[in-house]
């Protein structure tokens, strides 16, 4: 009984290793929730996958993925002073930490006197980074420590497929390189194989790390459902008081409690999958709602979407649905559309 991701498994396999392939350098990103799977699992399919280096989010994830995944582990965010403690020390070794500015470096010494790292370059995103200038400043200082391991430049794209990419990385290379380390390492993310491929041959002493977490875990939706137990079904006629907030059913029908709620990240909002401007401004125009008041929901009924009796609860929600609809029976699963990086699901199950 709950929310359930569905994992074909020898195709999900399948495409993780095509991926691998085609992504030479492959830097498993392993963050947040885990992309649904969960932050221990993905560590764990990274090891299988043969990676030598994952990527998590930030410093609070290092511990989970360290005892799961030995080679080493990048941190996305750069290293902040305030976080310092969230690493355990006996990990130190295998850490290659983010540096975005230069009093970052002498915090991180502070605490660390041998630390490795990443100096991150800003791109259009203005997320964090030096600039071009900032960069060879920051190489020089560093090369003056012994003691730091350098393991490269970093730059984080907007996302892909977007066609100023390309151009944007080799701009960013060309400071890469002024900053003398045009013979090392660059952790990109959100290049096209095409564009890996170009850059590449364009600065072939330059193995660029590719940091990949969507693509890989999630590129095959094909492999992935996501399903919910019918835990209950009520008929309402017209006029008859429900929910918690004692709202009376419009017309005649049923209402169908499902499992997955606000602590799954079920929201109001159904994700359309359909980010066009038309689209967007449609769903804006309708608020998502239908004549009564009722908002769309992302669980499937009878081949439809269906919608919220009212706003879901934290593990269930109720929905309505209008009469002649085929009503699926308690212990029925019914399919449903979710964000998988903001879905908490109760169980993956890996054929
Ligand atoms: C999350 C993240 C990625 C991976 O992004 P996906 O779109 O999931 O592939 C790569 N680099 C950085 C810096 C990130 O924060």
């Amino acid at each position: 009984m709950g929310l359930v991701l569905h994992v074909d498994g020898e195709r999900w396999r399948a495409h993780l290793r095509a991926t691998a392939e085609a992504r030479d350098g492959l830097v498993p990103v392993v963050k947040g929730n885990g992309y649904g799977f969960g932050l221990a699992r993905l560590a764990r399919k990274s090891a299988w996958l043969g990676t030598d280096t994952v990527a998590v989010g930030t410093p609070f994830e290092v511990d989970d993925v360290a005892t799961r995944f030995t080679g080493d582990i990048l941190v996305l965010t750069p290293w902040r002073a305030f976080d310092a403690d969230a690493v355990d020390l006996a990990h130190a070794s295998r850490v290659i930490h983010t540096i975005s500015g230069r009093d970052e470096l002498d915090g991180l010494l502070a605490v660390n006197p041998n630390p490795r790292i990443v100096l991150e370059r800003m791109t259009s995103m203005k997320r964090h980074g030096f600039t071009a200038r900032g960069l060879r400043v920051a190489v020089d200082e560093v090369r003056a420590h012994p003691a730091i391991r350098l393991e490269g430049a970093s730059f984080h794209l907007p996302l892909a497929p977007r066609a100023g990419n390309l151009a944007e990385a080799e701009a960013l290379m060309t400071d890469v390189v002024a900053a003398g380390l045009g013979n090392g390492q660059v952790w990109v993310s959100h290049l096209g194989v095409s564009d890996v491929s170009a850059l590449s041959t364009r600065y072939p002493d330059v193995r660029l790390r590719q940091r990949i977490g969507t693509e890989l875990w999630l590129g095959d939706r094909d492999a992935l459902t996501v399903r919910a137990h019918v835990l209950d079904r009520h008929p309402v006629e017209r006029g008859e008081v429900f929910g918690y907030r004692g709202r009376t059913a419009s017309r005649e029908g049923t209402i169908l409690v499902v499992s997955g709620g606000t602590s799954h990240g079920i929201g109001l909002e159904a994700p359309t999958g359909d980010a066009s401007v038309r689209a967007r401004a449609s769903a804006l125009a309708r608020g998502g709602l239908d004549a009564a008041g009722l908002a769309r929901s992302p669980f499937t009924i009878d081949g439809k979407p269906r919608y919220f009796a009212e706003p879901p609860h934290m593990q269930a929600s109720m929905l309505f649905l209008p009469s002649g609809v085929a009503v699926p029976e308690i212990g029925e699963v019914v399919d449903v559309r979710v964000r998988h990086t903001a879905t908490t699901f109760d169980r993956v199950e890996i054929s």
